[in-house]
């Protein structure tokens, strides 16, 4: 399918676009499902000067009650996925969802993949913030990436251009958008592989809420390792201890079974859950010293 500007929509809602449930409209909205439509809308948008905003499965995101200005490009994109048994690799367009990824690698009995089981959202938006868990982040099979400039320049990059760090990459800073990605994986067995699947799927399902309460996942950013340790300490757990899990502001609410995840308990506006978060990070300065780091992204307008 090719891009054509008269199927930009006007004034589209994108609440029911993010897991918040929350947020006001795109004032021009366009969903691409092929490689070649996100990179024409894309350089469409910039020679029009028009911003855009590229979102993926809007699993990490706080958009704004006002909305967004400019173009919100929907990247639905499935056309690209090539397979290599042999090398163990994997090539995806980045409007699959991280779990479709975990799932092919899964059926080739490719390792590698395991530990991301259950984490929502699209390749693009992983890419994007590094995700991960249980110790691994996707810059871990993560090999090279096709990416589009906002001067319609397409090239393929090595994953040292990407500067991927704990849930972050360059995507955060420079108006990239990634087209498609290939991975690395090494080879498993195939029961031991879709025992650890089952294992980390049934975790997160006890500590996280059911899929109609809408969050975005971790609130805030894990802390950095304490001297003489390698792991980052679990900001959830010092928000417990604190007795966040009481704290509530309008409709946005602290999960109870995890401190560092604020839900919406039903009719949460955006500014009701930024509200929270702020309320939350000054209890954390003023009682230990510790300047908390969102880990999801505000987009769109948000009064100071
Ligand atoms: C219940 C729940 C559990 C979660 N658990 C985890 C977890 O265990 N680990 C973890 O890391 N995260 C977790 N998350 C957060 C979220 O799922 C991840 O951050 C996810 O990778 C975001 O992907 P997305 O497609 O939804 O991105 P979006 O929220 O749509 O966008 C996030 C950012 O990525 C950018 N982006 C999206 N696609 C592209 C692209 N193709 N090119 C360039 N930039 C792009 C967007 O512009 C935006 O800046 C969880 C969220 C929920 C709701």
């Amino acid at each position: 399918m090719s891009f054509s500007p008269e199927k930009i929509i006007k004034n589209y809602p994108l609440k029911e676009l993010t897991s918040f449930k929350i947020g006001g409209n795109a004032e021009l909205y366009y969903m691409a499902s092929t490689v070649s439509e996100l990179s024409e809308a894309y350089s469409y948008a910039f020679s029009k000067g028009i911003p855009v905003f590229v979102l993926g499965g809007g699993t990490n995101l706080v958009v704004s009650d006002k909305g967004l200005e400019g173009l919100v490009l929907h990247n639905k994109t499935k056309d690209v996925c090539e397979l290599d048994s042999e090398k163990q690799r994997i090539r995806l367009s980045t409007g699959f969802e991280f779990g479709e990824l975990v799932e092919f690698a899964l059926d080739n009995s490719f390792a590698g993949a395991e530990s991301f089981a259950g984490i929502p959202g699209s390749i693009g938006g992983a890419i994007c913030g590094n995700a991960g868990a249980y110790g691994q982040s996707i810059s871990d099979i993560f090999l090279e990436a096709e990416i589009i400039t906002p001067t319609g320049e397409r090239r393929i990059e090595e994953k040292a251009f990407f500067e991927f760090s704990y849930r972050n990459s360059i995507l955060k800073r420079e108006p990239y958008v990634v087209l498609t990605a290939l991975f690395q994986f090494s080879s498993g067995d195939l029961s031991v592989l879709k025992q650890r699947t089952a294992e980390i799927i049934e975790t997160r399902k006890s500590k996280h809420p059911n899929k109609d309460v809408g969050c975005a996942g971790s609130y805030f950013k894990n802390l950095p390792p304490q001297e003489g340790m390698n792991r980052r300490r679990a900001a959830g757990e010092l928000l417990d201890k604190l007795g966040v899990k009481s704290m509530t502001y309008g409709g946005a609410s602290v999960f109870q079974n995890h401190a560092n995840f604020i839900i919406n308990s039903g009719q949460a506006t955006a500014a009701d859950v930024k509200k929270l978060a702020s309320l939350i990070k000054d209890k954390v300065y003023k009682e230990t010293g510790i300047r908390l780091e969102e880990e999801v992204k505000y987009v769109g307008k948000f009064e100071e």
